[in-house]
């Protein structure tokens, strides 16, 4: 039997060697071939050197493949990379910035073991400010509560799946990729085990904010079309609405002396119509945008050199 490891990188530097000899030393233990796909995504560090070195020292204990992208495409593009590559009969993915703990994976190799095909980390302590915690919070409500599948709360990316789960995974080809979503989507036996996470090393996400949003519209947009039909149904609404606004207008206009107080009701309507519209061309923008970058079909990322 054999243990992939998938281990994106992207600016790790000399932290990579300390993350992947604990690492090593978590898995020897356990009865298994072990092959480690390391993906440089685009790292303007000397990531690339330590992978080297590190393929080197531990050619003994694992096969290590390196593979080094054209530029920086993203933790995501990193991820599917490397379970395209892997070999194995059971695929481990893990950040490489040593705020997932290696010490769980036995943990979760038993799971396997036990029947499991799909075995998550359940963060039991998020270290992160309030706000931040608490959008995080905020966020998983509404989107499981949009999604029709389920995606458990508090899982990242960290965890291992069974061969067969991967290539389900490799084989859905969309562009907008939310592992953790996709992980959910493909179904199959899943289990979770808790796992505190680390803080952050160098204190900072490479991820970035900007990079967390697009992740959370990816998951939001990418598993669930219920924003349109609320937006349909919004519509039916404000229709029947509109009805009954025109029919008191006719009333007042018929059958009383009351002058319409014009101005004000006119603003209210446009300012409301207006942003009402705009919210919802915003929104199948988000949708549009998302056919076309599917429909343009380009590769996930490109391999510059392989190890
Ligand atoms: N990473 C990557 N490409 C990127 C950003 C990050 O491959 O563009 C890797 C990074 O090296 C780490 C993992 O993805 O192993 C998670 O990144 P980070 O720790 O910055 O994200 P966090 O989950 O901590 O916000
Ligand atoms: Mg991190």
């Amino acid at each position: 039997m054999k243990l992939s490891m998938v281990l994106p990188v992207y600016n790790e530097g000399e932290k990579l060697r300390e993350f992947f000899e604990e690492l090593v030393t978590v898995v020897r233990l356990l009865e298994f071939d072990l092959e480690a796909v390391f993906v440089n995504d685009g790292s303007r560090d000397d990531s690339l050197a330590v992978m080297r070195q590190l393929k080197n020292e531990h050619g003994d204990v694992a096969d290590v493949v390196v593979l080094d992208f054209a530029r920086n495409f993203g933790h995501q593009a990193a991820v599917t990379a490397g379970m395209e590559h892997c070999t194995g009969d059971v695929i481990l993915i893990m950040d490489t910035d040593m705020q997932d703990d290696p010490s769980v994976i036995p943990r979760m190799i038993e799971k396997w073991r036990a029947g499991a095909e799909v075995v998550y980390a359940r963060r039991t302590s998020r270290r992160e400010p309030l706000l931040v915690r608490f959008l995080f919070n905020a966020y998983y409500r509404v989107f499981s509560s949009i999604t029709p599948i389920e995606v458990p709360h508090s899982a990242g990316n960290f965890g291992l799946v069974d061969r067969r789960v991967a290539d389900e995974i490799r084989a859905l080809g969309e562009h907008n990729r939310y592992y953790p979503g996709l992980r959910a989507w493909v179904g199959f036996r899943q289990d979770g085990v808790d796992a505190p996470r680390r803080g952050r090393p160098g204190g900072r996400s490479r991820v970035g904010l900007l990079g967390l949003m697009e992740l959370a519209l990816d998951a939001f947009f990418g598993f669930s079309i219920l924003p349109l039909r609320l937006a349909f149904a919004a519509a039916v609404l404000l229709a029947l609405a509109g009805v009954v606004g025109i029919a008191v207008i006719f009333y007042i206009k018929l059958f009383t002396d009351l002058a319409i107080p014009m101005w004000s009701s006119i603003m209210t309507l446009v300012i409301f119509t207006a942003s009402a519209q705009f919210f919802l061309i915003g929104m199948l923008g988000e949708y549009i945008a998302r056919i076309y970058t599917e429909v343009k079909g380009r590769p996930h990322y490109i391999i510059r050199d392989r190890f």
